[in-house]
């Protein structure tokens, strides 16, 4: 079993290479903007709830996400292992996540960094905007906003998982086949 988070700034590709993780290796994506995003379609409370801050690309409270996250790992079945996708993205979830993965005996092996310039991002973020159809990515106040939110509240966790020893830092700019196989070296697979 592997388990690893990914890190990265919004639009720096970590739901596109789950995407191929998931297809070759089986992984359990675990990927909160998604969960919300899901829960907001389906009307449910938790979606309410989170909806303010989706919408002005701030971030849920921590102890909602953590609760979540959670649910999400005592519901999931044996797997090949789980992708932490835009979680934790403060250090008290980060602290959070080390004492639920501790408790179920299953720790976090790796911490992938994608790294990526904020001009890139910004172009990435409009383009997929004519697709996505998200609100937060049409705006682009909202997508500066996203991006400082990242630089001041996540921006620290690269320190936290450095100490630790599992932080591995990948350009996430170039071909996505090319970001892929660094990725996959930098996991051992
Ligand atoms: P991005 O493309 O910006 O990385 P995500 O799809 O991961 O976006 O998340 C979209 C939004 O969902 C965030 O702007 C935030 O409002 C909320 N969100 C997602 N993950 C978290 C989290 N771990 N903590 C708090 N809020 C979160």
């Amino acid at each position: 079993m592997l388990n690893f988070v990914f890190l990265g700034p919004p639009g720096s590709g970590k739901g596109t290479q789950s995407a191929k993780l998931i297809e070759d290796f089986g992984f359990i994506h675990l990927s909160t903007g998604d969960i919300f995003r899901a829960e907001l379609k389906s009307g449910s409370a938790l979606g309410l709830e989170a909806k303010g801050y989706l919408d002005s690309g701030l971030l849920v409270p921590d102890d909602v996400v953590i609760r979540m996250i959670e649910q999400k790992l005592d519901a999931s079945p044996a797997n090949a292992g789980f992708i932490f996708d835009g979680f934790p993205r403060t250090q008290v979830q980060a602290e959070a996540l080390d004492n639920l993965l501790e408790l179920k005996g299953m720790p976090l092996q790796f911490v992938v960094l994608l790294e990526v310039p904020d001009s890139i991002l910004r172009e990435r973020l409009t383009e997929r905007a004519k697709t996505s159809g998200r609100s937060d990515d049409a705006n682009p106040e909202i997508i500066e906003k996203r991006i400082r939110v990242y630089q001041n509240e996540t921006f620290p966790l690269i320190d936290f998982y450095g100490n630790q020893g599992k932080l591995n830092r990948v350009a996430g700019v170039g071909h996505i086949d090319e970001i892929y196989a660094r990725i996959r070296l930098s996991l051992h697979i």
